[in-house]
């Protein structure tokens, strides 16, 4: 299984505009820019849903789930701040 090829080449991460790539297993989609985004986004049912909202927002330094507000993902952890646009 797995999403077609010329999907994926078009899915773009909605905060960065990285491309995504697909995790072993297929159920989630990571956003390429693994140092400051890393967002995960769930795959349900075959469908990529494409919301920060939705996304899986893990710290990439610390592991804990980051904040999203404000246009803003913010990590409680170590208290960084994201915002790319
Ligand atoms: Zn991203
Ligand atoms: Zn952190």
């Amino acid at each position: 299984m797995g999403l077609p090829a010329d999907l994926l080449q078009i899915l773009a991460c909605p905060l960065c505009r990285q491309p995504v790539e697909e995790e072993a297993g297929g159920e989630r989609l990571r956003c390429v820019n693994a140092k400051e985004c890393g967002l995960r986004y769930p795959v349900r049912e075959g469908i990529p849903v494409m919301l920060i909202e939705e996304a899986d927002r893990a710290c990439p330094q610390c592991g804990k789930a980051r904040t999203w507000a404000k246009e803003t993902l913010t990590c409680p952890g170590c208290n960084r701040s994201f915002m790319p646009r």
